[in-house]
């Protein structure tokens, strides 16, 4: 087994990530952590070339055909994950948040089914699924802050997301937003790059704005007073003025309400959305 693990060490090349990476640094010095240790393979030539070593241990009698089978397996398992990893680092570098979640996520997922099938074995396993997980956290805490808020900094919800009772019916209703109570005139901003959906009277809403994001996601501001000249169509990127503050529609004061519908349409709450 020793000479295997010599042989393996002399012919694998080794595949530093803790090179220019940006933002990303912290993230590649971890996986430099995560891989030292693991015997990696960083294309399928290094495979073809460790297979090379396999097989003649195999036929010395050195290796039996399963250990074999095994070391192989774990090397094209690493070598598939080497492969996700080098794609979410461009995602990352291409500030593409979401899809460097869901590609970190399924790198995960592929970790842990392989694992169930025997392909790979937990202990070496975990510490990459640790590392995927840590990839997800930063792409998330990435997409968290590339939003802008809605509302200036230091803007408080008075009243939630959920059931309550209805300030003008006195009625219990679900509230299908969060109110924000803001001065008269306050600008309200545009939290990503996208489109104006709808722009003008709304009923019990007052003036309403709508803003369909690059993402899919919706953001709806109510009660507003003028809508800083917007009509549907028109493009905004985040931090434009989309709408002013005011009590247009069923509404007690000055205020906006602030609805959110991610990408599928599902209504979410404003409050955990945007950390208000
Ligand atoms: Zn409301």
């Amino acid at each position: 087994m020793f000479h295997l693990l010599l042989a393996l060490a002399l012919v694998l090349p080794t595949r530093s990530f803790a090179q220019d990476c940006g933002p990303t640094c912290a993230t590649a010095t971890d996986l430099s952590a995560a891989l030292s240790g693991t015997t990696a393979a960083t294309d399928a030539a290094a495979l073809a070339a460790a297979r090379k070593i396999l097989d003649p241990l195999v036929t010395d009698g050195i290796l039996s055909v399963a250990d074999a089978n095994a070391l192989a397996a774990d090397l094209a398992a690493l070598d598939a994950l080497q492969k996700a990893i080098a794609a979410i680092e461009a995602l990352l570098k291409g500030q593409k948040w979401d899809s460097a979640k869901s590609e970190a996520h399924n790198a995960a997922e592929d970790l842990r089914k392989k694992v169930k099938s025997g392909a790979l074995t937990a202990d070496k396993a975990n510490p990459l699924i640790d590392l995927m997980q840590k990839l997800w956290g930063v792409a998330d805490a990435k997409a968290k802050a590339a939003k802008h808020s809605p509302v200036p900094s230091g803007s408080r919800v008075n009243s939630g997301y959920g059931w309550r009772i209805h300030p003008v019916y006195g009625t219990k209703k679900f509230h299908t937003g969060v109110d924000v109570p803001l001065n008269r005139g306050t600008d309200l901003y545009a939290t990503g790059s996208g489109h104006i959906e709808d722009a003008g009277w709304a009923g019990g809403y007052g003036n309403q704005i709508s803003v369909r994001l690059d993402d899919g996601s919706l953001v709806t501001y109510s009660h507003c007073k003028d809508l800083a000249g917007h009509k549907a169509g028109d493009k905004v990127k985040a931090g434009d003025v989309v709408a002013h503050v005011n009590s247009t529609g069923t509404s007690t004061g000055n205020h906006l309400h602030l609805e959110v519908y991610d990408a599928k349409g599902t209504r979410q709450d404003p409050k955990k959305w945007f950390g208000l």
